[in-house]
């Protein structure tokens, strides 16, 4: 495979063009940010470890059914996927309360929540990604109803089998960010599954193993994402 010309750079990626037209390759950089790029820096080897983890978790995925973007992982930071149209939602389930539910609505972190809250969020950083729901998507041209149907019903599946994935690794699934593309008509799952998307608790010790570290200045913040990618390549 043929790496060409840098297609897009974002701010934890940079999505290379192939020689075949359907794929792209992404790459993981190194650098962090969090509320909406007020907060920036690097996290040494952030892209070695967030390429490893998602590698694993696309290959997980894809075997229990969800279809994804995924090909095959080419290098540390290099992953070929399949090139897609991204839906420009970013959809949330929350399992438990963190982040913008307790500072926007009060609720008392890690509370456990009755049943998972699906968020979804415009995917644009010059309006700060606001919160919308299914009549904005459709009525804004983001998405058809079939589209938003077979994303919901695609995200809830990804929880339940993320949730199992993780407690295996004696890690609980607090929340995560999705996102979605079109892919020869399809709605497929794209982008990075992460510690830089998803928040990551240790079970018994509550231990954030998450860009949490990052946001809050937590300390130990590589350890986090190390300690993730060695129980999830089981090495
Ligand atoms: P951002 O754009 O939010 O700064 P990144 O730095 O992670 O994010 O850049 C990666 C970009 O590539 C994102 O905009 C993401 O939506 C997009 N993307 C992810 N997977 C694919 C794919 N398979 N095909 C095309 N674009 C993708
Ligand atoms: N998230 C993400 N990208 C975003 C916003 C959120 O990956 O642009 C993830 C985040 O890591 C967490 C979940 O989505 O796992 C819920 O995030 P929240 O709304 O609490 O965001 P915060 O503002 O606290 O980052």
């Amino acid at each position: 495979m043929e790496k060409r010309e840098k297609l897009y750079e974002g701010k934890a990626k940079i999505l290379y063009a192939t020689d075949h037209p359907d794929l792209v390759i992404q790459y993981f950089k190194d650098d962090a940010t969090a509320f909406n790029a007020k907060k920036k820096g690097t996290v040494d080897e952030k892209g070695i470890m967030n390429n490893g983890i998602s590698a694993k978790i696309f290959e997980y995925l894809g075997a229990n059914g969800v279809p994804t973007h995924f090909e095959k992982q080419l290098s540390d930071r290099e992953m070929l996927v399949k090139k897609v149209q991204i839906v420009p939602v970013e959809v949330i389930i929350r399992n438990r309360a963190a982040g913008s539910l307790c500072r926007n609505y009060g609720a008392v972190e890690g509370k456990v929540l009755s049943r998972p809250i699906y968020e979804l969020c415009y995917k644009n950083d010059a309006y700060n990604d606001p919160l919308m729901n299914e009549d904005h998507v459709i009525t804004l041209d983001l998405a058809t109803d079939a589209e938003l149907a077979d994303m919901k019903k695609i995200t809830f599946q990804v929880n339940e089998l993320l949730k199992k994935f993780f407690l295996a690794l004696n890690i609980e699934l607090i929340d995560f960010k999705i996102e979605f593309g079109r892919y020869k008509g399809k709605i497929i799952l794209a982008d990075e599954i992460s510690p830089d998307t998803c928040r990551l608790w240790e079970v018994g010790t509550g231990v954030r193993l998450d860009k949490d570290r990052f946001r809050n200045d937590l300390g130990n913040i590589k350890e986090g994402y190390q300690e993730v990618l060695k129980r999830v390549t089981h090495k």
